[in-house]
């Protein structure tokens, strides 16, 4: 009898479960899996069910899906995770009008980290909430801004905080870690960021490793000093007892190209002695920053007014241009042709051409000093976003082998069309995939996408992303690694990457068969410190 039941009980629940049996969104069948750990790729399928993976296996049974993508000689992997982007807004636009985000998304990227180089929203549940009620196609996480904080407590002045303006700013860092930032972030090169002392940053990194926070830092230097500012970066996670992010890691002017092994040798030090330092990288000689970024830090101090005022002082002119001057000497550059106007609000006609080059369309005479003199009468009318070809490939391809390395854009959401902005902010990661890993062999595929995905959401503590696993957030990236290209160029900015056939963002599908499809999956990521 007993026997009987069990058989009875059976035979009547094998249909039935069959029939209940919850079908899936989505299944991926026959990729080339790469999961973010870096281990190899191997072939299987992948289920996804309410913008979760539900399995990863050599072979999933098809029945009840109700879209199959065949995924045959394509890698299918986890999203991309860009460490280090601008989503505010400004020259090029913020995502909030742009919530599509077509460049991040057509280069692989699922997740950005803005509110970087110091500069964020102050209010982050404000742009939390901002996020979610304009739907974007990315998700997104956000630092807190040092310069921001900086700026709303003491304006741009150039001085130090009274004892009430630093409890203020440690208010603010807590308050936004509380709200969801993933941590604190400087621009020490930055008006006011670059007024304040090391001290003042180890109180607000440590508001911020309260929260459980990391430390983010455009660091003080790049150039001539940069050691001393990457030991200034690690310093603050050494006294915060936090981990350290130094954003896009470089060697500028030429005097200083080669220094990359000295850096680098500074980070694996610091590891060393057990603080958890590591580090990003966009791919290309070139940085872009302001045009003030070539003046001296006391001459941008304050509103424009004052900077007008300055420049137009011909004594305080005179000095400013002897800074200048000194710079690119040390730089051992003979001028100012190395940069290049990204934008320029005053006259578009400057776009994309170099000061050299603008200098002599003025009719000045050539040379650096007369180049100076070029530079202060575009700041006098607004400054300039600019691109600046300072870097030697060979640190290029030295940091990029480092395996502590991630992506990074540095981008915003560029304007279609307008102005002449870097390419990172469109080829970053196809430009790794393709150039990098394809042609130079810097690293393995599986490595590339290792500090893609799984290797920042480790440091950021995005704890459900970047590794194809099931519970996972369903953040997907299908492509074909012989063809995936970044297209935009220094010349020809505004071009999209191609060879990524699909992105999905929490289960929806994003970009297919290499358009977008207008589909704003994406949702605000909330940092360890959070608690609403
Ligand atoms: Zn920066």
């Amino acid at each position: 009898m007993k026997i009987n039941k069990t058989l009875l009980c059976t035979l009547l629940l094998v249909p039935v479960l069959a029939i209940s049996q919850p079908s899936v969104d989505l299944l991926i069948r026959h990729a080339r899996i790469i999961d973010g750990t870096g281990n190899p790729w191997f072939y299987g399928d992948i289920s996804i069910k309410a913008g979760r993976i539900r399995e990863v296996s050599r072979h999933i049974d098809s029945a009840g899906a109700a879209r199959i993508i065949d995924a045959h000689g394509l890698v299918a992997a986890p999203g991309f995770i860009d460490v280090h982007t601008h989503l505010e807004g400004g020259l090029f636009g913020g995502i909030l009008g742009h919530p599509t985000a077509d460049n991040f998304l057509f280069d692989g990227v699922t997740t950005a980290i803005t509110g970087n180089c110091g500069g964020s929203q102050t209010d982050i549940a404000a742009f939390f909430h901002q996020l979610d009620s304009v739907k974007v196609s990315l998700n997104v996480a956000t630092l807190i801004g040092h310069g921001s904080v900086r700026e709303a407590v003491m304006g741009r002045d150039d001085r130090q905080p009274t004892p009430e303006e630093t409890r203020r700013m440690e208010a603010m860092v807590e308050q936004g870690m509380r709200d969801g930032a993933v941590g604190l972030s400087t621009g020490l090169i930055y008006v006011p960021g670059t007024f304040a002392h090391t001290e003042e940053v180890v109180g607000l990194a440590r508001a911020a490793a309260r929260y459980h926070g990391v430390y983010a830092s455009h660091i003080r230097n790049e150039e001539s000093q940069v050691t001393q500012a990457v030991e200034e970066a690690i310093n603050v996670g050494r006294m915060a007892s936090m981990g350290v992010e130094i954003s896009h890691f470089k060697v500028g002017g030429k005097a200083n190209w080669g220094r990359s092994h000295e850096t680098l040798a500074l980070v694996e030090q610091a590891r060393k002695e057990g603080i958890d330092v590591t580090i990003d990288q966009y791919p290309y000689t070139a940085s872009s920053t302001n045009l003030g970024a070539r003046l001296p830090s006391w001459a941008i101090a304050g509103t424009q007014d004052s900077i007008v005022s300055r420049i137009s002082n011909p004594a305080i002119r005179k000095k400013i241009i002897s800074g200048m001057l000194a710079e690119i000497r040390r730089y051992q550059f003979p001028d100012f042709s190395f940069a290049v106007v990204a934008s320029y609000g005053a006259d578009s006609t400057f776009n994309g051409k170099s000061i050299t080059q603008i200098n002599r369309l003025l009719g000045r005479r050539a040379g650096a000093r007369q180049e100076a003199e070029t530079i202060l009468d575009m700041m006098v009318k607004g400054g300039a976003q600019m691109v600046y070809h300072s870097m030697n490939e060979k640190d290029v391809t030295y940091i990029m082998s480092y395996p502590f390395n991630m992506a990074a854009s540095d981008a915003g959401v560029p304007v279609q069309g307008k102005g002449m902005p870097h390419p990172r902010a469109y080829g970053t990661n196809a430009r790794i995939l393709g150039r990098y890993v394809r042609e130079l062999h810097v690293m393995g595929l599986e490595e590339a996408v290792r500090r893609m995905s799984s290797l920042p959401a480790q440091k950021f503590q995005l704890t459900d992303r970047g590794l194809l696993r099931p519970g996972y957030a369903a953040d997907l990236v299908i492509f074909d690694p012989e063809l995936v290209t970044d297209r935009a160029t220094f010349e020809n900015p505004h071009q999209f990457s191609t060879g990524f056939s699909y992105v999905l963002v929490n289960g929806q599908v994003v970009i297919e068969q290499g358009k977008h499809t207008g589909v704003r999956s994406g949702t605000p990521l909330y940092g360890p410190g959070y608690s609403h």
